[in-house]
């Protein structure tokens, strides 16, 4: 069976740190690791839409931005196909018909959706498009009949919707769909990477981003501000490193190199966090060396993105280019579902049958 991957983000604003670690990364990785017959990456503008139908300008304006944050993190555009979901309009069609294989009850309990309706105060007022976006999101992932989809782990209730939308297609007309596996990162820490104001996600409708695309005084600014441990005010206070999004980062991006290089203090991250819990040592000196693995981490995707920004002409040609082949391939799954369906009524007298 061919390997392939679908993955994507919603151009809802630049990408951050924790989309790198959490997905991007990985997708780079899977991308050189020769692995794969095909890539798909989204821009999911549609999808961004169902909870930003009044701002159109916002998302139209993010699609260059993503794109450019896909090129700076080293999605190589030989390898790999971006393509902007609207494009492909097989999707919505895709989408229309799954549409009927699932309950508004199995999509009210999907424990994602009902956090963003929360966090959104949808509560009262739910736009049936963004209500809908897991079976969308089934429809993205099934038209390119990926075998792989490497996301955050918030992404993982989808995952399931997704496969319990393959079963239920298979069993009533007939083995057409690919069922897709989750590919989360191995580290623990980038699974769900906190705000820099200790919320649990940091997200682009939260603010709480350290952006890919920010400067090198900006980030260091945003790492100095950063939320920690409330109960270490003095140095010598013993403090918590579990739940301190300054520890999580660490986990997340540091290496043992990195002490070698910034830190000589310690050999490794648990050596570290051993002072820390036990007292005497400062936030500040946590925080500087934080902000140097951090800016030894962008400074190469950085330089990257300054490449690509100067040639924006080649971005929106990858992009309409990757958009007409991702359109092919939907097209092709979408002639099947027809098919399966018996909703192919003119082709070979079908509907004489
Ligand atoms: P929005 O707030 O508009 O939903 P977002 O920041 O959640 O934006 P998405 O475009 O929804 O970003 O997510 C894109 C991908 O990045 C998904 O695979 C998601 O799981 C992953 N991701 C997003 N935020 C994080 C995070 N804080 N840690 C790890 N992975 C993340
Ligand atoms: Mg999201």
């Amino acid at each position: 069976m061919k390997q392939i991957i679908l993955t994507g983000d919603r151009p809802t604003g630049r990408l951050h740190v924790g989309h790198y670690v959490g997905s991007l990364k990985e997708r780079v990785r899977l991308q050189n690791s020769g692995k794969y017959d095909e890539i798909y990456i989204m821009i999911a503008d549609a999808q961004a839409l169902t909870d930003n139908a009044e701002h159109p300008e916002k998302v139209r304006g993010n699609i260059m931005q993503v794109a450019l944050d896909y090129l700076a993190c080293g999605i190589d555009p030989a390898k790999s196909t971006i393509f902007i979901q609207s494009m492909v309009p097989e999707l919505t069609e895709l989408t229309f018909y799954y549409m009927n294989l699932v309950t508004v009850s199995r999509v009210q309990r999907n424990p994602t959706v009902k956090a963003e309706i929360q966090q959104r105060n949808f509560e009262a007022s739910i736009p049936v498009g963004f209500f809908c976006y897991p079976i969308s999101q089934a429809a993205d992932i099934t038209a390119f009949r990926a075998t792989a989809v490497p996301v955050g782990e918030d992404q993982l209730p989808m995952l399931e919707q997704c496969k319990e939308i393959v079963h239920k297609f298979n069993a009533v007309y007939g083995d057409t769909l690919t069922e897709p596996e989750i590919v989360l990162p191995d580290n623990k820490a980038c699974l769900r990477l906190p705000g820099i104001d200790g919320k649990a996600k940091m997200s682009k409708s939260l603010g709480n981003c350290i952006y890919l695309s920010d400067t090198e005084e900006d980030v260091k600014a945003k790492i100095m501000s950063m939320y920690t441990d409330p109960t270490h005010i003095r140095r010598e206070d013993p403090g918590h490193t579990e739940n301190n999004p300054v520890f999580i980062y660490l986990a997340a991006f540091c290496r043992d190199e990195h002490f070698a290089e910034f830190l000589k203090d310690y050999a490794n991250l648990d050596e570290m966090k051993a002072h820390y819990e036990r007292g005497g040592l400062g936030d500040v000196k946590v925080k500087r060396f934080l902000n140097d693995v951090l800016q030894s981490e962008l400074r190469p995707i950085r330089a990257r993105r300054a490449e690509w920004e100067k040639r924006p002409e080649d971005v929106v040609e990858l992009l309409r280019a990757g958009s007409a082949r991702a359109g092919q391939t939907a097209a092709q799954t979408l002639n099947d579902v027809r098919r399966a369906m018996r909703i192919d009524y003119f082709e070979n007298g079908n509907l004489l049958r």
